[in-house]
């Protein structure tokens, strides 16, 4: 099973990528990592990207593929691959077909976590922590007991991420639209997208993945 995962920042993705790893054994192939790995690891391809980088100019795509190809190459028999991060454009989608397919593999599955950007910006925005012990808050939805006074440490000062911005959220969501836009699209003519409620409680995220995986 091959899947892509796709969700805005604040959607929970991380989160239901590691479970996918922990329950079937997925490998999470995110290209950031991938690079960073294959340049400290000095494979050919991993050689090459390091002196497009140092150079100052971007990774190309052909090198992305044949990173892609070397990450397939080393999954176990079996082994499924969840993409995080990409494809980001139409040629990069139809570079992973290609190479899946030159593997006798398939992309099954296009999960996007479908966030409602009001209720994201109110779930990130409300959110703090106890200056203290650390314990998160909500101004919202999980408020201590007493006003201003920890539940757990009896601490009296909270903080706030400044990254837990209205302006933020809206600027990432922005910009995960501009990202998705492209390759969203082929997949859908292909009908294999499936959208999951990223906004509901994890758990049900979960099922709801699972729901679709058992689906194929
Ligand atoms: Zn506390």
């Amino acid at each position: 099973m091959n899947i892509i995962l796709l969700g805005p920042p604040g959607a929970g993705k991380g989160t239901q990528a590691q479970r996918l790893v922990e329950r079937h054994g997925m490998k999470q192939l995110s290209t950031g990592d991938m690079l960073r790995a294959a340049v400290k690891a000095g494979t050919p391809v991993g050689l090459k990207a390091k002196a497009v980088m140092e150079a100052g100019q971007l990774v190309s795509d052909e090198i992305v593929s044949a990173l892609i190809g070397d990450e397939l190459d080393a999954l176990a028999a079996g082994q499924g691959a969840i993409f995080d991060g990409y494809p980001r454009t139409a040629p990069q989608a139809e570079s992973l077909g290609e190479i899946l397919a030159s593997r006798g593999k398939v992309l099954d599955h296009v999960i996007e976590l479908d966030v409602n950007e009001d209720a994201l910006v109110e779930r990130i925005t409300g959110r703090y922590t106890c200056a203290t012990c650390g314990k998160g808050y909500h101004d919202t939805f999980e408020k201590p007991a007493v006003e201003g006074t920890c539940d757990k440490c009896g601490g009296h000062e909270f903080k706030r991420r400044p990254d837990d911005n209205e302006e933020t959220v809206r600027t990432r969501m922005a910009e995960y639209r501009a990202k998705t836009a492209p390759i969203l699209p082929i997949y859908e003519a292909q009908g294999i997208v499936s959208r999951v409620n990223g906004m509901a409680d994890m758990d049900d995220v979960t099922a709801a993945i699972e729901a679709i995986l058992g689906k194929r």
